[in-house]
């Protein structure tokens, strides 16, 4: 009946995936990665590779003491409590290890992320790059993938189904390749092929509100392990909650840094006219964005804050192609942007009365700094970035049914899994993406691994 036979199957090779099989290589077992494309990107690439950790010595280095308690409020704060506490509080605790794991076994150059802090969290606790890109992160993960004999990565090889045994348990995927399909035999597998963003009638009919917005993942993420964990009696939780995102430069297709924001910059519709608390993120501040004329904004900040964010590479980019208006005053940058002079002029004057520490008519308190010229603008849309929503897992990754019975050797990780994110917008906290895909991706590789160590031990 098996066309081929490994310990561990893993669909999709993103960011989840691909840790997911080096935790589980690394207690030398056979791993094959199947990934429906032909690239190695998904939305991993596309992220800014900003990974939250608590208590790690990248934090200590530099005078940051904190707990995976600690690390864990902040998230359950931003989702109003919403969010599974004991997988937050595993995701937390194994934060640490992953990062520190990455930087010495993986040797992927990772740093802290000092330049500003996201919202709702208390302390730096992102950790990324140089380049702050996922495009660096997933280099060195398939590096580490390349090196490893025993990790099979095979393109254009979509996992079409779960098989199951006499008792329900996972046995093997079906596989569609270029030479059609294939039945893979696999004593556990990892379902790490992200959520349904790529899926519009998903979409439509989970998270109805940011369905009219452009979508800035990857196409192909369009909720098949999901269906399959469902086809086989999972369940699903949390599928209205998702990653939108108030400034993508339609333009250009590049996110524009939320640090705009955070460093004390603002944001005003097409009439001039600021219209919310910017800081309370830029996942639920993306409806807000939805509901003014033509569904578009503009980010306003100053030189400082310009200087300040041009390292980041997606920033230059920006800036490259020129796709910042700039201008010694505010009513030059109004005439720059195409927006109402005098609203933008009146806009301004009143968010620079605003005192840090104190609510504005918005709600807003974060006022770091009074805004100087030469200021900066920038035309922004909304966009939904991926869904968090999906397959209920344990703290151990591994999957589970309506009557929260474990499904026998199937993990999932990452976007396919459900996240820490609740139930909506406002629960996405910075870095929940990553550390649900990369977290949990290790967990469940580890996992897996020792299961089957054990069940050869017992057999
Ligand atoms: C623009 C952008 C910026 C972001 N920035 C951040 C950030 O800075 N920090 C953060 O924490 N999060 C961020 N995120 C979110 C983060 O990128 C994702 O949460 C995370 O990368 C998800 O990883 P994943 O492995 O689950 O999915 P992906 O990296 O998307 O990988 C899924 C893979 O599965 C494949 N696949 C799908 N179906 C199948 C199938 N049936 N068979 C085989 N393969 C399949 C896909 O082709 C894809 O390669 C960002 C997202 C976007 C879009």
């Amino acid at each position: 009946m098996w066309d081929a036979e490994v310990d561990v199957a893993i669909a999709g090779a993103g960011g989840c995936g691909l840790i997911a099989a080096l935790a589980a290589a690394d207690h030398r077992l056979e791993v094959a990665v199947f990934e429906k494309t032909d690239h190695v990107l998904g939305n991993t690439v596309a992220s800014a590779g900003m990974i939250p950790a608590a208590g790690t010595s990248f934090q200590k280095e530099h005078g940051i003491y904190e707990t995976a308690e600690e690390m864990a409020e902040d998230i359950f704060r931003k989702n109003k409590y919403e969010s599974d506490p004991e997988l937050t509080i595993a995701l937390c605790k194994v934060s640490s290890q992953l990062v520190e794991w990455m930087s010495d076994r993986l040797k992927i150059n990772l740093s802290l992320v000092k330049e500003f802090k996201y919202p709702g969290q208390r302390n730096y606790r992102m950790h990324a790059p140089p380049s702050r890109s996922g495009m660096e992160l997933m280099r060195g993960l398939k590096r580490n993938i390349t090196a490893r004999s025993n990790i099979h990565l095979l393109l254009k090889s979509q996992v079409t189904k779960l098989i199951t045994g006499k008792n329900g348990e996972v046995i093997g995927v079906e596989v569609k390749t270029t030479n059609g399909y294939q039945k893979i035999k696999a004593n556990k597998v990892i379902l790490a092929t992200n959520g349904f963003g790529g899926n519009i009638d998903m979409v439509k009919r989970f998270i109805p509100e940011i369905s009219d917005s452009l979508y800035f993942g990857y196409e192909a993420n369009t909720g098949d392990g999901i269906k399959m964990a469902m086809a086989i009696g999972a369940d699903v939780s949390n599928m209205g909650a998702y990653q939108g995102h108030s400034a993508v430069n339609q333009a250009t297709g590049v996110l524009v840094t939320w640090g705009t924001v955070m460093m004390g910059g603002f944001m005003i519709n097409e009439n001039g006219i600021r219209f919310g608390d910017e800081t309370k993120g830029y996942s639920e501040f993306a409806i807000e964005v939805m509901k003014q004329p033509n569904q578009l904004g503009y980010l306003i900040f100053d030189e400082e804050i310009y200087g300040k964010l041009i390292s980041i590479e997606d920033f230059k980019y920006l800036d490259g192609v020129n796709a910042f208006k700039t201008s010694l005053t505010i009513e030059g940058l109004a005439e720059q942007l195409g927006v109402a002079e005098t609203s933008l002029s009146d806009t301004f004057c009143a968010f620079q009365k605003n005192t840090n520490g104190q609510s504005d008519r918005y709600g807003r308190t974060d006022f770091p700094q009074k805004l100087e010229g030469p200021f900066y603008g920038i035309k922004v849309v909304p966009a939904l970035f991926h869904t968090q929503g999906g397959v209920k897992i344990n703290s151990n990754a591994q999957v589970m049914t309506e009557k929260n019975i474990i499904i026998k050797n199937l993990y999932a990780g990452g976007g396919a899994a459900v996240g820490i994110s609740g139930n909506h917008a406002y629960g996405y906290m910075s870095g929940n993406g990553l550390l649900a895909a990369l977290g949990l991706g290790k967990i469940a590789g580890e996992h897996a691994a020792k299961a089957i160590k054990k069940e050869r031990i017992e057999a």
